[in-house]
Order: structure tokens, then C-alpha cells, then sequence
């Protein structure tokens, strides 16, 4: 099912907009695979991004969120859907055009200690991209290097150290100063601060707002974490089994979700307020089977609020108001 994606963004123009993105992974299945099993990680997903603005993707984990992140800056190919960046078709695009358009979209990945080779000094991190794309001279490359590390807030003596000298939050940083290597102009931003001690968090997520308003940056942001997609998002996309059920911007859905998976997940997050604990809906049950999804609905096994026709028909994602899209027969 297409999703289709309203304006929320007011007339300003998409610098990245993707189409009906479908990413199915076949499993093998059964004696000798003889059952092979189709995962349907993504769905029919479109979305608009604007330049410097910040879209959120939000959902449980299992919904798609890092596939479609991957899918668009081709880390992975999709099955079939549009991804266009700056008009450009990505998924047209191969060989030198290819590797052309990749150094203008870079992604920044959950686990800084999984995603960074430890036997590599961080001028050889941070300067591999810069190597491999840009003819710079190895004094230059270190220049840019030291450049880059302070831009990320932390000192240029920090070249010759190994990632094992470092904390989660330095690391992360490190990351993103890869990742700015060759002056992008759009970031996948894939739970950038999960793996992190809640002290840095704050830290790392203030530089990255930074960041964006002194490199004119456009982000994708992908949590679980709506307070924290909230504060860094103009616009918020929630995601169930590989689809988008609700999207508007980070205000209307904070303050009026509509889907009842939104309204789940903002009542789950942590609040001060006696009242606000008292009415928290309580999901019952995990994300359904992608290779499976449930008929209708997707989210009617989980939604207390589901009626028949729920239960047989696939809600179309409309516009709700003012470009507020949900899709829930509701
Ligand atoms: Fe719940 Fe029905 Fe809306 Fe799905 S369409 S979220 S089952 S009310």
C-alpha cells in the first residue's frame, strides 16, 4: 500500500523525498529452504525532507526505521520505490554518479563501538573517506582531519589515539566527524545516542543541532525516543511494521496525536506528572511478524480501540488537517 505523504513542511521545497520505498528480505525457510519467507521490512513508505530541516523517524524496534534510513542512501538496495535527492533519481544512479552523490549523504550509525575498526588511529578514520573521494596531500588530509575534530568539539591532539582511549560519547563524535568528512549536505542520523550514557546524550544531541545550523544540514533522525525525536525534529513520521501511520509536525504530534499507536508510545514516555502516569495506555503484545503482517490493520491485534472493519480493510494514510496525516479508520 502506497503511504502518501502530506506537506507538512509549509511550501518549502523537499531536498529529499522518497516514494512508495519497499525493502522485502527473502528468509530462507523450512526442510533444505524449501519454504523460503518473504520479510516485508518496508512497506510503502514516502516521505519530504526540506533543506535544514530535521525530519523524526519514531517506533518500536523491529519497525523499519534503519531499513529505510539504509534504503535511501542505497547502503542497501530497495525493492522497488523512488528515492530523490536534490531531484536526482538515486536509484538511477551507478558507478562514478553513484559515489558522487554518496559524499553528499552519510549516515551516522546507532553503536560508535561497533562502527569504528579499533585498530585504526582516528586520523586514519576520520581521513579514509577523505582519502578515498578528495586529492588532498597527506598534510592536508591531516589538516582537514584536525579541522574536522574540532568542529565535533574535541581537540586535534586526539589524531594519533586509538578508539579504545576514548568514552562513548568521544567515539560518537569521532563518528560524526567521519561522517562530515566530505562536507555533506544530508545525514541519516540512526539512534546516534542509544549506546550512550544518559550524561552524554544531552551533550552529543546539542552538538548535532549545532552542527546542522552551522553546515546547513538536512537530518533524517531515527529513535525510539519520541521526547528526544520531539526536541531535535521539525517534522515526525511514526512507523509500525515497515509502514508510516501517522506524520505531522513535531508539534501536532506532540500536542494532538491521533493514531493510537502514537498515543501509546507518547503515554509511555517517562512524566512527572501523577495524572498524566495515571492515563498511560499500556501496549499489550510485540510487533507482529513482518513475514505475517496482520489483514486490515496492522495494528489491530494491539489497538484497544478496534473495530471490524479494522480488522479487514488497510486504513489509507489522509490528511487529517493542516497536512496532519494518519492513517486509522477512526
Ligand atoms: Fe486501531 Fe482501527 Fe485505527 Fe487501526 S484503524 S489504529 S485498529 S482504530
Amino acid at each position: 500500500m502506497m503511504n502518501d505523504i502530506g506537506d507538512t513542511d509549509g511550501a518549502r521545497e523537499a531536498q529529499v523525498e522518497v516514494k512508495d520505498l519497499v525493502k522485502h528480505f527473502a528468509q530462507r525457510g523450512g526442510f533444505l529452504g524449501r519454504n523460503p519467507r518473504v520479510v516485508r521490512a518496508v512497506d510503502g513508505v514516502s516521505l519530504k525532507i526540506a533543506h535544514k530541516r530535521t525530519l523524526g523517524l519514531v517506533g518500536e524496534s523491529g519497525c523499519g526505521k534503519t531499513t529505510i534510513g539504509r534504503c535511501i542512501l542505497r547502503l542497501i538496495e530497495p525493492t522497488s520505490g523512488e528515492v530523490h535527492f536534490e531531484g536526482v533519481d538515486v536509484l538511477g544512479l551507478s558507478g562514478r554518479q553513484l559515489r558522487r552523490m554518496r559524499r553528499d549523504m552519510q549516515m551516522v550509525f546507532q553503536n560508535p563501538y561497533s562502527s569504528l575498526d579499533p585498530r585504526m588511529s582516528v586520523l586514519s578514520i576520520v581521513g579514509e573517506p577523505i582519502q578515498t573521494h578528495l586529492s588532498l596531500s597527506h598534510s592536508e588530509m591531516r589538516d582537514r582531519v584536525v579541522e574536522l575534530l574540532e568542529q565535533v568539539g574535541m581537540s586535534g591532539d586526539h589524531i594519533y589515539r586509538y578508539p579504545h582511549e576514548f568514552s562513548g560519547g568521544q567515539l560518537q563524535r569521532i563518528a560524526v566527524a567521519r561522517a562530515l568528512a566530505l562536507n555533506p549536505k544530508f545525514l541519516v542520523l540512526d539512534e546516534p545516542t542509544a549506546a550512550l550514557d544518559v550524561s552524554v546524550q544531552a551533550q552529543v544531541i546539542a552538538k548535532l543541532v549545532e552542527l546542522q545550523q552551522d553546515l546547513n544540514l538536512t537530518y533524517l533522525f531515527i529513535s525510539h525516543n519520541l521526547t528526544l525525536v520531539h526536541y531535535v525534529s521539525d517534522t515526525i513520521a511514526v512507523t509500525y511494521l515497515g509502514r508510516i501511520i501517522e506524520h505531522a509536525s513535531s508539534e501536532a504530534i506532540f500536542d494532538n496525536p491521533i493514531h493510537p499507536y502514537t498515543q501509546a508510545l507518547l503515554s509511555a514516555t517517562p512524566s512527572l506528572d501523577r495524572e498524566l502516569r495515571q492515563q498511560r495506555v499500556i501496549l499489550t503484545g510485540g510487533v507482529p511478524d513482518p513475514v505475517n503482517p496482520p489483514p486490515g490493520c496492522v495494528f489491530h491485534p494491539r489497538c484497544s480501540r478496534a473495530k471490524d472493519a479494522c480488522r479487514q480493510e488497510e486504513p489509507r494514510l489522509v490528511n487529517a488537517g493542516d497536512g496532519h496525516m494518519v492513517a486509522c479508520h477512526l
